[in-house]
């Protein structure tokens, strides 16, 4: 089964999909941590990635369609979870062609459904290893030893630039505008899931996965 995992921002998308792919083991493909890769790898991708990442803002529709064409040309048979593509319509036009293309079948599209007053507590909050890209927050979850990660046990620990206050309204913003819409687009095309997603992290993967296997 193929399916693509959307919602505002952290809404959960990365933490469910890596526990997706531990539990069910998918393919997964995020267009957040591939451009994050890049970045850090100061590629050409990366560089023009990173002013739009930072400043809370969708990097252009070519470039992350590209992105994702070679990373599904890649797949070699793996069913894929999608993390944060599309994030718009035209993105979920070119996925269906890209799929179309490649033979591929989208089965299901799973909404993580957060109160808005809870992402912005989750994502000010939030902060990431930068070698593995584990996932804190400062108030309920970090390492009991300073500044190393207890996934990997290295580290450091950081805050996302993206993760700040003034980029946080961007991101809302961008994720009314173009990416709310979305639910409509699935719900029309019969492949729409609701999960409230305003849980602990293994209720809500209990939720998704009962979906999943219904
Ligand atoms: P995420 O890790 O999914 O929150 O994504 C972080 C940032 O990467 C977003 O705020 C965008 O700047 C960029 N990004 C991720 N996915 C996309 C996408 N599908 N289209 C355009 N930009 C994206």
């Amino acid at each position: 089964m193929n399916i693509l995992l959307f919602g505002p921002p952290g809404s959960g998308k990365g933490t469910q999909s890596a526990l997706l792919v531990q539990g069910m083991g998918y393919k997964h493909i995020s267009t957040g941590d591939l451009f994050r890769e890049n970045m850090k790898n100061d590629t050409e991708l990366g560089k023009e990635a990173k002013g739009y990442m930072n400043e809370g803002k969708l990097v252009p529709d070519s470039l992350t369609i590209a992105m994702v064409k070679d990373a599904l040309s890649r797949l070699a048979g793996k069913s894929f979870i999608l993390d944060g593509f599309p994030r718009n319509i035209p993105q979920a036009e070119a996925l269906d062609g890209l799929l179309g293309h490649l033979n591929l079948n989208l089965d299901k599209a799973v909404f993580l459904e957060v109160p808005s007053d809870k992402i912005v507590a989750r994502l000010s909050g939030r902060r990431l290893c930068k070698n593995c890209g584990a996932v804190y927050h400062i108030e309920h979850h970090m390492p009991m030893q300073k500044g190393v990660c207890e996934s990997c046990g290295k580290g450091p620990i950081y805050q996302r630039d993206d993760d700040k206050d003034e980029a946080i309204q961007t991101r809302l913003k961008v994720y009314a505008e173009s990416t709310a819409p979305l639910k409509d687009l699935y719900q029309s095309k019969g492949k729409l899931s609701v999960i409230d997603g305003d849980d602990e992290e293994a209720v809500v993967y209990k939720r998704i996965k009962s979906q999943l296997e219904a």
